[in-house]
């Protein structure tokens, strides 16, 4: 009932009131975002390697990276639609913590072409789920909200917000090695049993706001595979590049 005033409230004072950006709080466009904030924005531009997602140096007819070619990652392939600078981290913190529900379409729709083209068959499109500690602090999942616009807009794929569920927190990744990150992450994500036969040789989508290291979204998808799902590919707003990837 709150959030519904708090809603009302808010469409009202769009109507009087100029529109601030919700990172820098100047005038904004309805995006929710102003042009300078708009403009530290950076792309993660073609050509990508079609499994990872990471820019290629090259154009060689067959899209992939040294490194999928060698050792390809548990996802059949990841999208990005920014590289995860102080600008996209200001937005997607706002979106984030700040309650900036309004920016959902326009969050949404920077990433729709990736999604429409993951679309191979229908697909499952799965929410990297909070804990329930961090969902009741915050109210709302950010990725959910995106995974679910991305459905009613696109008219493709199944919103399955039930499908994949957290068992557990996990400690902050920051400072650990691929080893220890990977086995802080076991068994942090189930599939309930209720959703197994629904996702039994589906394809799904993962959808989340920020990609680092990637041990999260590999766990989910090791998570998935095992209950036996289809190919499992991830979709975020932006991931970090690191520059002798780029
Ligand atoms: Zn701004
Ligand atoms: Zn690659």
């Amino acid at each position: 009932m709150f959030r519904q005033l708090s809603q009302a409230g808010a469409k009202l004072a769009n109507l009087v009131l100029p529109h601030q950006c919700v990172v820098c709080r100047n005038f904004a466009e309805s995006t929710g975002l102003c042009a300078r904030c708009w403009r530290g924005l950076s792309a993660i531009a073609a050509p990508v390697c079609r499994r990872c997602g990471l820019p290629l140096g090259h154009t060689l007819s067959e899209p992939i990276c040294a490194s999928c070619f060698t050792a390809p990652p548990p996802l059949a392939a990841i999208r990005a639609a920014l590289h995860y600078n102080d600008s996209s981290r200001k937005l997607i913190l706002a979106f984030k913590h700040g309650d900036a529900l309004q920016l959902t379409p326009f969050l949404s729709a920077l990433i729709a072409r990736d999604f429409t083209a993951l679309c191979t068959s229908e697909p499952l499109v799965v929410p990297v789920p909070l804990h329930g500690r961090r969902y009741l602090k915050r109210r709302y999942n950010q990725s959910a909200e995106l995974a679910r616009q991305l459905c009613r807009t696109t008219g493709a794929g199944q919103f399955a917000p039930a499908v994949l569920t957290r068992r557990r927190a996990t400690e902050s990744q920051g400072g650990l090695s691929r080893h220890q990150r990977r086995r802080n992450l076991a068994g942090a994500f189930a599939v309930p049993e209720a959703e197994r036969r629904g996702l039994a040789g589906r394809q799904v989508i993962l959808v989340d706001d920020v990609m680092t290291t990637g041990a999260t979204l590999f766990e989910a998808a090791r998570c998935l595979a095992r209950s036996g799902s289809g190919d499992v590919s991830a979709l975020v707003l932006a991931r970090v590049v690191r520059p002798r990837e780029a």
